[in-house]
């Protein structure tokens, strides 16, 4: 039986499934996220969402330090007795997306977020992570195939969108395995990707207003089907700014938002900036 078994079943632990709670069984997929996360001595590590504490355990063994947040009341305990003989270990009873990361933070030098991500939330947390401003290294997570398939998506292929875009400004992005549903209790109806985003010194893109940048791309995205000049129309940019606006970024409005490159965004956006003052 696997160590996550055991625990789930010496504890009598009922899994609650709107909480995304599948926990990881298989070990040789633990080792990778470990390896994945290219976690050392020095890092301080912070997992969202540890469950009985298995991905935990391994994290607190080569980390300097690893802070956990979990939602469940009914997995503090088990937590807390599961993990005592660690000194280097922190549980926060805490919904994550209400968490202050900079508070956990403070003047750590080396942090590494690592999770096996709540389906329901993923997309909110990363947003969150990566939008925050926060003072990490990297992100290594478990979330569903289709999101990560997103995050890593090149232009003109269906997957690409306001997630890849999203991801790829901030990260460079890395996929590191694959993950079955048999791998979990209870097990996923989905296919799991284990995938690592190391947070780039500045955005890969320079953009004038990046406010401005990220609502274009949303807008873009809202109507995939529809070409930028129509998809953009909800901007609400007097009708020559925008033609300016595509002409100064060399940009054809009949495109869609799915072939322009991070950089094309960038590029509309700054144009955008420099011409119109009606966001
Ligand atoms: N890390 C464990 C593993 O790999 O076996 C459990 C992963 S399970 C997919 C997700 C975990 O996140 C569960 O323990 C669940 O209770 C917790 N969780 C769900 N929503 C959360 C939230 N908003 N904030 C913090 N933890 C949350």
């Amino acid at each position: 039986m696997s160590t996550t078994k055991e625990i789930v079943k010496k504890h009598g632990f009922k899994f609650t499934k709107s909480l995304g709670q599948n926990f990881l069984t298989d070990d040789t997929v633990l080792e990778d996220i470990v390896t994945g996360a290219d976690i050392t001595d020095e890092d301080f590590v912070i997992e969202i969402g540890p469950g009985v504490g298995t991905l935990t355990k391994e994290l607190l063994k080569k980390a300097k330090y690893v802070c956990a947040i979990e939602l469940d009341s009914d997995l503090i305990p088990i937590l807390e007795e599961e993990l005592r003989e660690y000194d280097n270990f922190q549980l926060i009873h805490k919904d994550a997306m209400k968490v202050n990361f900079d508070e956990i933070i403070g003047n750590e030098a080396s942090v590494k977020f690592v999770a096996n991500l709540p389906y329901y939330v993923t997309t909110p947390i990363i947003s969150k992570l990566l939008t925050g401003g926060y003072n990490f290294k990297s992100l290594t997570i478990m979330i569903q195939k289709e999101v990560a398939e997103r995050m890593a998506a090149a232009p003109d292929c269906k997957e690409y969108g306001a997630l890849s875009i999203l991801a790829q400004y901030y990260c460079n992005t890395s996929i590191i395995r694959k993950v079955p549903p048999s791998c979990f209790i209870p097990q996923p109806k989905v296919e799991s990707i284990v995938i690592r985003l190391d947070k780039l010194t500045e955005p890969k893109v320079l953009v004038k207003d990046e406010k401005l940048f990220f609502r274009i791309v949303r807008e873009a995205f809202n109507m995939r089907r529809k070409t930028l000049w129509n998809a953009l129309k909800n901007l609400k940019y007097p009708k020559e700014i925008m033609e300016e606006a595509f002409s100064s970024a060399n940009i054809d409005p009949k495109r869609r938002g799915e072939t322009l490159s991070l950089s094309e965004f960038g590029k509309l956006a700054d144009a955008l900036n420099d011409l119109g003052d009606n966001k």
